[in-house]
C-alpha cells in the first residue's frame, strides 16, 4: 500500500511544479535586514518555529537577498542589539530564487544534491516554453524507469534566476525538500 502511494506520488511530481506545493509568499515569515535582534524580534523568530528565515531589503518583502538560519544566532548575546543584516552578512547564507514553474522532479533533484534545501519561487518568465519541456521530455522516462533512483541534476537545463541581475521578479512563495517529500508520500 505504501509502495502504491509512493508510485502515485511520484506520478505527481511528474504533473506539478513549485508553485502546486510552496508555502504563499504571504505566508512566508520573512525579517528585515534593518530590524534588530532583540529580545522582541528573537522571541519572533522562536514562535515562528522555522529554520530558515528569508531576509529583505529596503522595506520590500519582494526584495529577498539572503537567508538567515536560526542555528546562525546560537551565539549571540540578547543585549547586543545587533541587525538582522549583520548576522546575515556575516553568514551568507546563499539564495537560491527558482521559477515557479520548475516540475518538482527538477527541484528534487537539485535538493537531492544537497547544498540547499529552501528555494524562494518568482513568478514565471517564459520558463515553461524553455527549459521546462526540454528537462520534462528528456528526464522523465529516465526518472519513472528508475523509480525514485534520482538521476543527475542537468545544471545548465535550470539556470537559477539572479535577483542582483533581474530587477523584475516577483516573489510569489517559497519551498522547501519537506514540500515535495509531502507530495511524493502523499501525506497532505
Ligand atoms: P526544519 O524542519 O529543517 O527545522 P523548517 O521546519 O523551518 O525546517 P521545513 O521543514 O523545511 O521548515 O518546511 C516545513 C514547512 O514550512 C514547508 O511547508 C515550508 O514551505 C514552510 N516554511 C519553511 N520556512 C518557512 C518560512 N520562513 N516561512 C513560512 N513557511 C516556511
Ligand atoms: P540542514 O542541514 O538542516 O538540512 P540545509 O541543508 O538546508 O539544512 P545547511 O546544511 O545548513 O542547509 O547548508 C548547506 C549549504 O547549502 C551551506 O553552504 C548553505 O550556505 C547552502 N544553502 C543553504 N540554503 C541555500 C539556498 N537556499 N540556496 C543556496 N545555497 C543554500
Amino acid at each position: 500500500m505504501a509502495t502504491l502511494r509512493i508510485a502515485v506520488g511520484a506520478m505527481e511530481l511528474r504533473k506539478k511544479s513549485a508553485k502546486d506545493v510552496m508555502t504563499k509568499i504571504d505566508d512566508v515569515f520573512m525579517l528585515s535586514e534593518d530590524q534588530v535582534l532583540n529580545a522582541e524580534t528573537m522571541l519572533k523568530i522562536s514562535d515562528s518555529g522555522y529554520s530558515r528565515i528569508p531576509v529583505y531589503e529596503q522595506n520590500n518583502r519582494n526584495k529577498v537577498k539572503s537567508l538567515l538560519y536560526v542555528s546562525d544566532l546560537a551565539l549571540i548575546g540578547k543585549d547586543n542589539n545587533i541587525t538582522v543584516r549583520a548576522v546575515a552578512g556575516f553568514n551568507k547564507r546563499k539564495l537560491r530564487i527558482i521559477d515557479e514553474n520548475m516540475p518538482l522532479i527538477a527541484l528534487l533533484e537539485e535538493f537531492k544534491l544537497g547544498d540547499y534545501h529552501l528555494a524562494m519561487v518568482a513568478q514565471s518568465h517564459d520558463y515553461e516554453k524553455t527549459n521546462n519541456v526540454k528537462f520534462v521530455a528528456n528526464h522523465l522516462d529516465h526518472f519513472l524507469a528508475n523509480s525514485l533512483k534520482v538521476v543527475e541534476a542537468t545544471a545548465e537545463l535550470l539556470p537559477p534566476l539572479d535577483p542582483e541581475n533581474d530587477m523584475t521578479i516577483t516573489l510569489v512563495g517559497l519551498v522547501t525538500l519537506e514540500d515535495i517529500t509531502e507530495e511524493l508520500l502523499q501525506s497532505e
